[in-house]
């Protein structure tokens, strides 16, 4: 494995993305950054996989890369044209299907001839090959309700195959089928592949999921979250069909899993401009360091499962052990990290004295001390405990915070880190939540917390 910034003596540029950085405004005004001046370039013959956390803006550069909405600075060209609305080299394949329920298996996939205007009778033999290549012969005539949902990617797959593209695009196309379902749509596209059956001269596909990315690609591109940026590169030259045991694999899935759960706040420090070191490091704020989405009963799990094996294990293995996908657990990881109840070195992960002990303590005792660290690392949490603090009567309303999450999150996103908030808050007896009145009230034990 070698980390290069692109491949010499690889095929023909196909796409390319330059410095693309993209934005959301909200309708308040808000501007949320996503992409920060992203480059790749995919190149005929290879398979790249974008990996990264769910929010890290995966689909949000696909989308870009395949001319669906328009980066907000920077440009992607395809063939060394700049793109001017949808990248016509590009079909996709979604995580959904995206299937029109009142078509056929065999009008489905013809759907994208019908947009470039092939007759019908060449529409209609070039679908059965694609049909037949992708093993749904004899279900041509079925509806995709009438079909199971590894029968219905297949459909997705087909459809985009059949217009012969330049890139095959995949949006976590195996994440909404079970776990050998999807195993088994993986190994027949690499052998595809590798058989130079699929008519694509080149794959990117995104992907939460670190094995599959090993799996399947020749270059891993590792976005960083918040915004999303290129962190790691790496080149997977391993022959196909990859076998997950092999050491090699292993070492593999080992050095990504330090790449995702690696410090970030070099990046934090380039943002706000402070050197990298400073002793004078800025107060992470809501915006800076949003909460990992996990559950204060999750994270206990995790630190009890580390404390009965001995304090420390490897990541991948822990994953393995839970029967977690790597979605699973990076949150629940990053909690216990962001808390300083746990660190991270490569893909190992430690209990640290703090979160020894509660994993240790009695329940009452652990979680005083997940309140005193919530409040101390936590800086959503913090802020409410300071706000319910300063205000007369220890009380206000969750509108307050909302305000403030928007300007850096979306509707959505504001509402969970909110929901995340409350739910540790709580658990730590912090602070109560009247859902109804859309409340928060300064418990009495914490009264003085700060
Ligand atoms: P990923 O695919 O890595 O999970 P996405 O690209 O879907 O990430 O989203 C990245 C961030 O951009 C998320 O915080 C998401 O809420 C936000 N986002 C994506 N699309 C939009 C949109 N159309 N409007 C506002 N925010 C968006
Ligand atoms: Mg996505």
């Amino acid at each position: 494995m070698t980390t290069t910034p692109d491949r010499p003596g690889n095929g023909d540029p196909i796409i390319s993305a330059t410095h693309v950085t993209k934005s959301f405004t909200s309708p308040d005004g808000n501007v949320l950054p996503v992409l920060d001046s992203v480059s790749f370039t995919l190149h005929e013959g290879e398979i790249v996989a974008l990996l990264g956390k769910s929010g890290s803006g995966k689909s949000t550069l696909l989308r870009c890369a395949a001319g669906l909405i328009a980066p907000s600075s920077g440009s992607v060209s395809y063939r060394g044209t700049p793109l001017n609305g949808a990248n016509p080299g590009v079909s996709m394949v979604f995580q959904s299907f995206a299937l029109l329920p009142w078509l056929t298996v065999q009008q489905n996939v013809e759907l994208g001839l019908q947009a470039q205007g092939v007759a019908e009778a060449d529409r209609r033999s070039r679908a059965l090959k694609a049909i037949d290549l992708i093993g749904l012969d004899g279900f041509e005539g079925a509806y995709p309700k009438e079909l199971s949902g590894g029968m219905r990617q297949r459909v997705g797959f087909a459809r985009a195959l059949v217009v012969e593209p330049d890139a095959l695009f995949m949006d976590e196309p195996f994440s909404a089928l079970d776990v050998l379902t999807a195993e088994n749509l993986r190994n027949e596209l690499v052998g595809l592949w590798e058989g130079n059956e699929a008519p694509v001269k080149s794959v990117l596909i995104v992907t939460h999921n670190i094995e599959e990315a090993v799996l399947l690609a020749d270059r891993i591109l590792v976005l960083s979250s918040n915004p999303g940026r290129i962190k790691a590169e790496l080149t997977v030259d391993l022959p196909r069909p990859r076998d997950r045991r092999a050491p090699v694999f292993e070492a593999l899935v080992d050095t990504v899993y330090g790449i995702l759960t690696g410090r970030e706040q070099d990046h934090a420090d380039a943002l706000t401009g402070t050197p990298t070191g400073g002793a004078a490091r800025p107060l992470a704020t809501p915006i800076s360091a949003p909460l990992p989405q996990v559950s204060p009963g999750g994270l206990s799990g995790l630190l009890e499962i580390l404390a009965a094996r001995g304090g420390e294990d490897g990541m991948p293995e822990l994953a393995d052990e839970l029967n977690f996908e790597v979605d699973d657990l990076l949150p629940l990881v990053d909690a216990a990290v962001l808390l300083d109840l746990a660190r991270t070195a490569g893909p190992r992960i430690a209990l640290t004295q703090a979160g020894n002990e509660f994993a240790n303590a009695d329940i009452l005792t652990s979680k005083q001390l997940f309140a005193r660290h919530a409040v101390a690392h936590a800086p959503l949490v913090r802020a409410i405990v300071q706000a319910l603090t300063r205000t007369g009567d220890h009380v206000l309303r969750e509108g307050l915070f909302l305000d403030l999450l928007h300007r850096g999150f979306s509707d959505e996103d504001a509402r969970r880190q909110l929901d995340t908030a409350i739910d540790w808050g709580r658990y730590g007896e912090l602070f109560e939540y009247d859902k109804g009145e859309g409340r928060l009230e300064l418990a009495p034990e914490a009264v003085g917390v700060l």
